[in-house]
């Protein structure tokens, strides 16, 4: 039997698999509706995440936060979480030990929580998740097929915040990609059928299906 989101986040909350824990306030397991159809992933906690314990607080959270409002959703409508669950010193990229020591976390989140749609949020996540080397330009404004859910590329919000903001071309792809979280969701259900290229409604990593 499954345990619940609780039970994880109790135990991961002492977690010491990588070095990260030597350093972190807390650990930032994850928020939101834990039966939600909708789940974002985003990199990893930055300063006040690790302070507060929760995800997508700071500057780039309240744009998310912004961006839900815009397609009638509330931060407690979804479940929102990252590829790593503490914060790497100074906000530096995680390294492939951490990735790895932190994905089971990920992963029994995603089984517990059943999202019809996840939206990888930034080149980093949309890499580990989709398991590709393209970057978030080429990849956003696809839905692809995995593990029989539908994952949604699109700009981490601090890469809006950084490059220009709201009179950026960015932005106006955030606002249609949102737009598009909100198709698909209200769309579903039937998965995409599988395609070979690494395309839009492409399916991505089969082999793992009976993880999820
Ligand atoms: N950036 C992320 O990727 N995750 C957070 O939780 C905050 C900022």
């Amino acid at each position: 039997m499954s345990r619940s989101l609780a039970e994880v986040a109790a135990e991961a909350s002492t977690c010491t698999r990588c070095r990260l824990a030597e350093g972190r306030t807390q650990v930032v397991f994850g928020v939101g509706n834990p039966a939600a159809d909708l789940m974002f992933i985003g990199e990893a906690p930055g300063f006040h995440e690790d302070r507060q314990g929760e995800p997508f607080v700071g500057a780039a959270g309240q744009l998310l936060t912004r961006m839900l409002g815009e397609i009638d959703l509330r931060r407690e409508d979804v479940y929102i979480a990252n590829v790593l669950r503490c914060r790497p010193p100074g906000n530096r990229d995680p390294l492939p030990d951490e990735i790895e020591a932190c994905t089971p976390w990920l992963i029994e989140t995603i089984s517990i929580v059943q999202p019809i749609v996840l939206v990888t949020l930034g080149n980093f996540a949309t890499k580990f998740v989709l398991n590709t080397e393209r970057g978030i330009t080429s990849m956003r404004g696809g839905v692809y097929g995995w593990h029989g859910r539908r994952v949604i590329p699109t700009f981490h919000p601090a890469a809006i915040l950084h490059g220009g903001g709201e009179k950026s071309r960015q932005f106006l792809d955030l606002q249609d990609d949102f737009a598009l979280i909100r198709k698909t969701l209200h769309a579903v259900p039937e998965p995409p059928p599988p395609s070979p290229a690494a395309a839009p409604e492409q399916r991505v990593g089969d082999e793992q299906l009976e993880l999820f």
